[in-house]
């Protein structure tokens, strides 16, 4: 029986853990430790890394892990990642034959040059994880590509069925749901996200993974044809623009300076 559980690194960082009884894959390992923990806790035995991007937040673990014993790591081929034993990019598929796993490889270039997402069903939900391209409702800042790049990349996680499971890098929710608020104040499905998300963290638990239906409802950056969305990004410019990939640019230099 397959499950997926949030390991906490950094101060809001999220290693996914991909596990049975027995072994276990972990996605984006920005520190080694709390991998290590985990695995001797539970006696599980890692059978593979994968990452999304090059960041040290997401692959600073990876030596320390693989001093353990080698594993295959799976990869952004276009990054520069120096422990990358299977790079990849979109049309390759990723499997993970211990866990019975099989996951296929999307580019979703903007937050880095060549940022890449795993999605497939995991007993039997669709799910996707995105590293720092999609947050839940929010999105990464983008560093590498351009704003159009990244409004593509999202289009293309928007295309994904409604129930599928976003699983995210970061804890960044309720900070995001705080800005969302600010240019969407009458979004009953925002209000309703923020009282349970709120609910959540007062529990300690984590606000993911969401899912692709909650996104479409709340998430700003894959709102850029909404009225609201729109007409705050014209009052930002100072301008009147409606192009969805324009409207998105400006609501990400808004996020960067709220
Ligand atoms: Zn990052
Ligand atoms: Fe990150």
């Amino acid at each position: 029986m397959l499950e997926i559980v949030p390991l906490k690194a950094f101060k809001d960082n999220y290693i996914w853990t991909l596990r049975d009884g027995r072994c276990a894959a972990v996605v984006d390992p920005g520190e080694a430790d709390p991998v290590i923990e985990y695995l001797a806790a539970e006696r599980l035995a890692l059978v593979a890394i994968l990452l999304t991007h090059h960041h040290p937040d997401h692959v600073g673990g990876v030596p320390e892990l693989l001093r353990r014993g080698p594993v295959p790591v799976h990869g952004p081929r276009n990054e520069p990642i120096a422990t990358l034993t299977h790079p990849v990019a979109e049309g390759d598929g990723v499997a993970i034959p211990e866990l019975g796993v099989d996951l296929s490889v999307l580019d979703i270039p903007g937050h880095t040059r060549a940022h890449i997402a795993y999605y497939g069903a995991l007993s039997g939900a669709p799910s996707l994880f995105c590293g720092d391209t999609l947050f839940a409702c929010g999105c990464g800042r983008v560093f590498e590509g351009t704003p159009e790049q990244m409004y593509a990349s999202l289009a293309k996680l928007l295309a994904l069925p409604d129930r599928t499971l976003v699983y995210c890098g970061h804890e960044y929710t309720l900070a995001n749901i705080g800005f969302a608020q600010s240019l969407e104040p009458e979004n009953t499905a925002l209000a309703a996200r923020e009282q349970r998300d709120r609910r959540l963290r007062e529990q300690g638990k984590p606000t993911l993974p969401s899912t692709l239906a909650d996104e479409k409802a709340t998430n700003p950056f894959l709102r850029c044809r909404e009225p609201a969305v729109i007409e705050s990004a014209n009052k930002y410019l100072g301008a009147r623009i409606a192009d969805p990939a324009r409207v998105f640019a400006a609501i990400r230099e808004m996020k960067n300076r709220f």
